[in-house]
């Protein structure tokens, strides 16, 4: 594996989820790594990302436990303290950074701070540095882009978000695709309007329909969350933004949601293409079923790739290349199977997902429909409204479950399991035999009937 000819066996380039998963296991495989990071270790999940979020999200859930909780006969009076939330979380991204230096440290990777520029098929650059590697990892990841509209440089980017010092009264938050709806429950959680401008008659429509239809209405229903659908934004003005019907929504915050682009900015001295590197739409690298792109010596894994925009899948990628490159693992034995891949969305309500939608599954063949809504138990107490949503997708022929599909609360803990079922290929028929755990939201999963329709 060593070619002493060059410095290191393997440069990586970003040190995010993917890159520091590939950097620390091709060490393990006694490969001399360096890494370079241009800003902080732990890349977008851990500091501005799945990390920050995800701890808002809990931060900010505490509401509706506290509201909830009257109805199991408890006085609570509560409220927010947003600065002391904020540093928490800020310092908890913090201790994070610290443990990937410590990962990298005991795994013997040079880190070597700065930005990453690529020179040719075997050097990085960085600053005055020349790094000789005989492969280089790829692994910057994805960046917000704003949409060139008029007074664009008005809002703020998601990265922002964690630095918000003061809560807003009223934002306008301008897409509601996974990434709006969730920053939109953190902020109407802690009292702050919200209107949500999405283009899409639904929000979250790339999920399957009955999901997006349930959620949409569902997510309405907050007295704090106000729905502009099938809208866009025209023109932004500090503190305004004016849709394309001709509404202006005055706001002291807005923020862009959607955009996020592959990031390759200033990557290359002489642009990809020098070296033979092709890159698709939005400029995601091209890369072959090793993540090889065009240039040989050459890879790349994450969401620079973009396959699919998700922390567990830049860490299989980067495992995936570490094994097959260092650790001679076969192409077949180190793939990532991209088919069942888990996700959520950690707003309120949450959703979760794998496999199948019911439009992507009726183009392969016959489906059969398994659909069930539902108040959940500890909602008929607290005197909430609200409706779970659960669903299969199941192939008509093989009995085979295609896709599961959760709105409601813990979907995303719900989920998990129901993965691992599916990529082991789980029939209708054996989730019938699976005998519940009761009372639980999810053992309606294991006890669904047909819909009609
Ligand atoms: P990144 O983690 O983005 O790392 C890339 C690194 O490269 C960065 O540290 C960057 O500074 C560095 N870099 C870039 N260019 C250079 C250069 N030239 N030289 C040196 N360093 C460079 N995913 C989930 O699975 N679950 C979630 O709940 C979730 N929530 C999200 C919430 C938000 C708001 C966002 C924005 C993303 C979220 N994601 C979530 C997606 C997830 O964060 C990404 O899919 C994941 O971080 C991709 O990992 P990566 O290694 O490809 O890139």
């Amino acid at each position: 594996m060593t070619q002493r000819k060059f410095d290191y066996d393997l440069v990586v380039i970003g040190g995010g989820s993917g890159g520091v998963r590939a950097a620390r296991m091709a060490a393990g495989f006694g490969a001399r790594v360096a890494l370079v990071e241009s800003h902080r270790l732990g890349g977008t999940c851990v500091n501005v990302g799945c990390v920050p979020k995800k701890l808002l999200v809990t931060g900010a859930r505490y509401v509706d436990a506290f509201q909830d909780a009257k109805g199991f006969g408890w006085s609570v009076d509560a409220t927010v303290d947003w600065n002391r939330l904020r540093t928490r979380v800020l310092s908890e991204v913090q201790r994070l950074n610290g443990i990937y230096g410590g990962i990298l440290d005991r795994a013997q990777v040079e880190q070597v701070p700065g930005r990453g520029v690529v020179h040719g098929p075997h050097e990085v650059k960085v600053g005055e540095r020349t790094l000789h590697a005989a492969k280089i990892l790829i692994a910057t990841g994805g960046r917000p882009r704003r949409p060139e509209l008029p007074g664009a440089e008005h809002a703020a980017i998601s990265d922002d978000f964690f630095e918000l010092e003061t809560l807003p009264k009223r934002a306008v938050l301008i897409g509601g695709g996974y990434i709006g709806v969730e920053f939109t429950s953190i902020l109407t959680q802690l009292g702050v309007e919200v209107h949500l401008v999405h283009r899409h008659p639904e929000l979250l429509n790339h999920f399957d329909a009955d999901v997006a239809t349930h959620f949409t209405e569902a997510f309405g229903v907050h007295p704090h969350v106000h729905l502009h659908l099938d809208r866009s934004a025209a023109s932004i003005a500090a503190g305004s933004v004016t849709l394309n019907d001709g509404q202006t929504i005055e706001a002291d915050f807005i923020l862009f949601t959607a955009g996020r682009v592959p990031n390759i900015e200033g990557l290359f001295a002489n642009g990809p293409a020098a070296l033979g590197i092709e890159t698709k739409a939005r400029d995601a690298l091209v890369v072959n079923d090793t993540y090889q792109t065009g240039c040989p010596s050459i890879f790349a894994v994450g969401d620079v790739i973009d396959r699919m925009a998700l922390t567990p899948v830049a860490l299989a990628e980067g495992m995936s290349f570490a094994r097959h490159q260092f650790a001679e693992w076969s192409k077949k034995d180190a793939r990532v199977a991209y088919d069942c891949v888990a996700t959520a969305v950690f707003s309120t309500p949450e959703v979760a997902t794998v496999g199948l939608s019911e439009a992507d599954a009726r183009k392969r063949g016959g489906v059969r429909i398994f659909l069930s809504t539902f108040r959940p138990m500890k909602f008929v107490l607290a005197e909430r409204q609200e409706r779970s949503l659960m669903k299969l997708v199941v192939d008509a022929e093989s009995d085979r479950v295609l896709g599961v599909h959760v709105v409601g609360p813990d979907a995303g803990e719900i989920m998990q399991g129901f993965a691992a079922a599916l990529n082991a290929g789980i029939t209708k028929r054996k989730l019938d035999q699976t005998i519940g755990i009761h009372p639980t939201a999810a053992e309606e999963l294991v006890t669904m009937r047909e819909a009609t329709r």
